[in-house]
């Protein structure tokens, strides 16, 4: 059985596009300037302007940005970092590639992210950094935890992959660099705000802001500009190649011009769901926090999560599951630690299709779905 009058539902996730992207990409492509750029550099002061901070490094990816992170703050062999078990593998995979060690931690399984506690639990005297993952785009506070990693040295690198436009406290998410956190956000196709694919790194002093454009251009001070009118380039230091093309630069561009409508319909489709979840037994609702969060998702916990997902999958319902727990990958068996809360966590969690195409229709199609599901 499909759902062919709801095309919207049969995706879990999908990119929202406003108009103005396809002609910001032809630009650039008629301009011939497609890798690092002005168009570029104009989307790094935008965003900084919108998160209100001074200064946003743009680079390929999510997982980009945090491996440069984690390198620009000092992470490499023998280090340790904690990370929760329970988020998209690249939060893993970028400490991996620094040469660290992931350290697995539990999280609190009414919101999915890790606490002061928790982090705490997790540290060795090989800890170097803690990763904390804005699950949802819900920020993580780690005040109870912060004089103790600042007195160990430890620093903060926050994987906000799924929260840009959140908001912790009164400020953007990525605006707390002043405290010492570094914080990466990604631009995919399906985050808040998409170049096609992105990243950004908001770097904490001019000094790491320096750093990791030198870590994203291979090492390489001079400009593309000065290198072509130059016989030689000056090269003082490891590099890798993780530039934002001007292509995404100008799709990110046109998107952020928009953004509004995207601050309006994501906490607006959470809300429906909210709503619409209300009293239906057997079935939570992972809180977000939307009062500040630009929702990335939508997710419940229903305890025999794997028969109501075939169930709403053989339906044409786009639901998914974020995320097969880290600790329990084979990539990652060397760093295998028992973590019970987040196995149980993970065996009921299931994300319901959550995108600004959706209608408050859809929601409820959703809904009346899943109610019937729980209870077969
Ligand atoms: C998307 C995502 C990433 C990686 O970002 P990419 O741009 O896809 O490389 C990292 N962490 C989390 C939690 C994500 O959701």
């Amino acid at each position: 059985m499909t759902s062919p009058s709801r095309p919207a539902v049969r995706r879990n996730a999908s990119p929202y596009l406003y108009g103005g992207e396809a002609a910001a990409v032809a630009q650039v492509l008629e301009s011939g300037q497609y890798g690092h750029s002005d168009v570029t550099e104009t989307f790094e002061r935008e965003v900084a302007a919108y998160l209100d901070v001074p200064d946003v490094v743009a680079v390929e990816s999510g997982t980009a940005a945090l491996h440069l992170a984690l390198l620009a703050a000092g992470i490499g062999y023998g280090d340790e970092v904690v990370v929760p078990s329970l988020t998209f593998c690249a939060s893993v995979q970028a400490i991996v590639a620094a040469g660290a060690r992931p350290r697995f931690a539990e999280i609190d399984p009414d919101t999915l992210c890790v606490t002061g506690a928790s982090v705490l639990e997790a540290l060795t005297p090989d800890t170097r950094a803690v990763i904390p993952v804005l699950y949802g785009g819900r920020a993580v506070d780690l005040t109870d935890a912060a004089p103790v990693l600042a007195g160990r040295g430890i620093t903060v690198i926050e994987d906000a992959a799924q929260a840009f436009g959140s908001r912790h406290g009164d400020r953007r998410v990525g605006a707390f660099g002043a405290s010492g956190t570094l914080t990466c956000f990604s631009f995919g196709p399906i985050k808040n705000l998409t170049c096609g694919q992105g990243g950004a790194v908001v770097p904490r002093t001019p000094q790491e802001a320096e750093t990791v454009r030198l870590l994203r251009m291979l090492g390489i001070r001079q400009s593309q500009a000065d290198r072509i009118r130059s016989t030689t380039y000056s090269m003082d230091t490891f590099g890798l190649r993780y530039p934002m093309s001007a292509l995404n630069a100008a799709t990110g561009l046109a998107q952020l011009a928009r953004f509004e409508e995207i601050e309006d319909k994501r906490p607006h489709l959470w809300r429906a769901y909210r709503d619409a979840l209300a009293g239906i037994d057997g079935v939570a609702l992972v809180d977000v926090d939307v009062e500040r969060s630009l929702p990335f998702n939508c997710v419940v916990r229903v305890p025999n999560r794997d028969a109501v997902f075939a169930d709403l999958q053989a339906q044409g319902i786009g639901v998914g599951v974020h995320y097969p727990p880290n600790h329990l990958q084979a990539a990652f068996a060397p760093w295998h630690r028992p973590l019970p809360v987040t196995e149980e966590t993970a065996e009921e969690i299931m994300s319901l299709p959550f995108h600004p195409e959706m209608t408050e229709q859809d929601v409820t199609f959703v809904v009346h779905a899943l109610r019937q599901a729980v209870a077969r």
